[in-house]
């Protein structure tokens, strides 16, 4: 497996969490004849997305961790309403690139219809089972409250052949959707919902992906679920919080089928994070509504809107093992997530100049078609990385942000009179600037340069206060930047998720200057655009001939924190 698996990244983690302590447990117990057997069981109905991606890494790692560890990818395909192969192939292309292996071990529920069937059969002839004929109206008001027990059904108490009969008849097709599903027999009074008379099986006239029309009965969730990981031999079934009140049933019907195989259901917190929602359900509906411009779009906490935005696969797994696995719910940080992949691409991504919102600077004591290719490094933390040559000239672009007319205090980068550093070239002066007459805007600066600073440093020993990044204009590229925020304004966005979107989550800059290396950048690599932020080629739309980024994460950028700090003092 992938750097997941790496020793130095597994020791890092002294104590074992709640999961791996149970599992570690079990192991010394020799409770399972020292197997470990996880599965990662997504219901193809729609894209993975961030929180997935830590159920992944919990089931895949912790089954890498142990030696006799395996994990399968199971598709939770037991509702064919909803359910598409497209999916089904997202989610594969996802967890490989997450950097896990499920080897041979890819199942479908679907496949166990058959026997599923035949448990659903044995239940019935057991007297566990029977089949219900109250509208699904009925069986609702049957059901109970939270306060009040539930009544027994008029059709609980069907003689086994009947039902054995019905439940055939059912699986034959000759009765209408709605009409009759199949209960198992537990507690109407039960202090817990899922244990009054739940549903087995129901009546859904769908052609399934994988089965097509073979079936007309398809088995409900809590069903399939705890037989499926038995069928496969699971040892650990971990799961999120809200199936803790589906466990008693998940028991009983492994307990009443008598199976050899009684996997253990373990429940841990699912990840939520700020300013996002993780819900296929909530993500469906921006795609759907236009929101977004699909499961990809950058701003989608799904992995393939992570991967198109910049962020690796060795960030999210990083990101997820410092989540940790818990037993409470709780809100993540998504600066912690930004923090993971500013970390790792601090480590990895080349760095280039690139300027987004361009301001023309003349030289006026440069030589006029002279052009000096100036050594730049590529990586100042790895200087493995090596060394690239950037053209310099006399007709430059440098940040409009980099320049003040009237400089505030504390702003230390260039303004007329005023001395910078070009990062990897030379000291500038600007001695004078040129206005639109019209707006009144600054549209050219005129500046000096000092030929004896080349590389960076003065023979006299004075010092600057700022370095500033640039790019020549003549050799620069043109490309298309997108800076994006995050998708929502409110920290919880709530099931008024839409009303909470931020109406500026991407401001497209289209006149940004990049300087010549990235002329035949490979779509989805990454670089640090030097004191901006981290940016990736767009995987769908960028191409030598028109040139699109994405903005991965801002580098943290001090004046803005300054800025903002003299604001709010300023306020107060
Ligand atoms: P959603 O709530 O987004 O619709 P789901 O739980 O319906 O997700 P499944 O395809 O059933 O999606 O999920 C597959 C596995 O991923 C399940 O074991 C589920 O518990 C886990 N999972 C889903 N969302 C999260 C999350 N936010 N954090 C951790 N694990 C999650
Ligand atoms: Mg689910």
């Amino acid at each position: 497996m992938d750097a997941s698996g790496s020793p130095e990244e597994t020791t890092e983690t002294p104590s074992l969490d709640f999961i791996r302590a149970i599992i570690a447990e079990d192991l010394k117990a020799d409770k399972h004849g020292g197997r470990v057997a996880t599965r990662f069981p997504p219901e193809p109905n729609g894209y993975l997305h961030i929180g997935h991606a830590k159920s992944i890494c919990l089931n895949f790692g912790v089954a890498a961790q142990n030696q006799a560890g395996t994990c399968n990818l199971r598709f939770d395909d037991t509702n064919p309403t909803k359910e598409e192969v497209e999916y089904e192939e997202s989610i594969k292309t996802d967890v490989q690139w997450l950097g896990f292996d499920w080897g041979d071990r890819l199942f479908h529920a679907s496949d166990y219809f058959e026997q599923l069937h035949q448990c659903a059969v044995q239940l019935i002839e057991a007297g566990k089972a029977y089949v219900c004929s109250l509208s699904l109206e009925e069986i609702r008001q049957y059901r109970g409250t939270l306060t009040e027990p539930g009544r027994n059904s008029p059709y609980r108490e069907r003689p086994i052949q009947e039902n054995l009969d019905l439940f055939e008849r059912m699986r034959q097709g000759e009765f209408d959707e709605g009409t009759h599903v199949l209960r198992a027999i537990i507690d109407m009074a039960s202090p817990n919902l899922n244990m009054r008379d739940p549903a087995l099986y129901r009546i859904l006239k769908a052609a399934h992906h994988r089965s097509g029309d073979q079936w007309c009965i398809y088995p409900m969730y809590d069903f399939a679920h705890c037989l499926s990981d038995s069928f496969e031999g699971i040892t650990h079934s971990l799961c999120t919080l809200e199936f803790e009140d589906h466990r008693p049933l998940y028991d009983w019907v492994l307990d009443e089928l008598e199976v050899d195989c009684h996997p253990q259901q373990i429940e841990f917190a699912r990840l939520n994070l700020s300013y996002t929602v993780l819900s296929k359900r909530k993500l469906g509906e921006l795609v759907r509504d236009g929101h977004v411009s699909g499961w990809d779009d950058p701003r989608m906490p799904t992995l393939g809107g992570l991967r198109r935005r910049g962020y690796t696969p060795r960030a999210i797994r990083k990101f997820c093992e410092e989540v940790g696995v818990a037993k409470r719910d709780s809100v993540v940080a998504v600066a912690k997530l930004e923090h993971a992949i500013r970390e790792d691409l601090n480590q990895r991504a080349p760095r280039v100049m690139s300027v987004l919102r361009p301001l023309r600077v003349v030289i006026e004591n440069y030589p006029e078609d002279q052009v000096e290719e100036l050594d730049a490094v590529n990586n100042p933390e790895d200087e493995a990385m090596g060394t690239r040559k950037v053209p310099f000239s006399r007709v430059l672009y440098i940040e409009q942000d980099d320049f003040r007319e009237d400089p505030p205090r504390k702003f230390f980068r260039l303004s007329p009179g005023r001395e910078v550093r070009l990062r990897y070239a030379y000291f500038l002066t600007c001695v004078g600037v040129v206005k639109d007459e019209q707006s009144g805007q600054v549209v050219e600066l005129r500046c000096t340069y000092d030929p004896e600073t080349r590389g960076g440093s003065a023979p006299d020993g004075r010092k600057v206060k700022a370095t500033i990044h640039w790019v020549s204009a003549e050799q620069s590229l043109s490309a298309e930047v997108r800076l994006y925020d995050r998708l929502f304004k409110e920290e919880i966005p709530g099931d008024e998720f839409i009303a909470a979107l931020n109406p500026d989550s991407v401001e497209t800059l289209t006149s940004c200057r990049l300087e010549p290396s990235l002329a035949e950048v490979e779509p989805g690599s990454i670089h640090q655009f030097e004191r901006l932020g981290y940016f990736c080629a767009d995987s769908v739309e960028s191409s030598p001939d028109r040139l699109v980024f994405n903005r991965t994460v801002p580098l943290r950028d001090s004046w803005a924190r300054i800025e903002k700090a003299m604001a709010q003092k300023k306020k107060s």
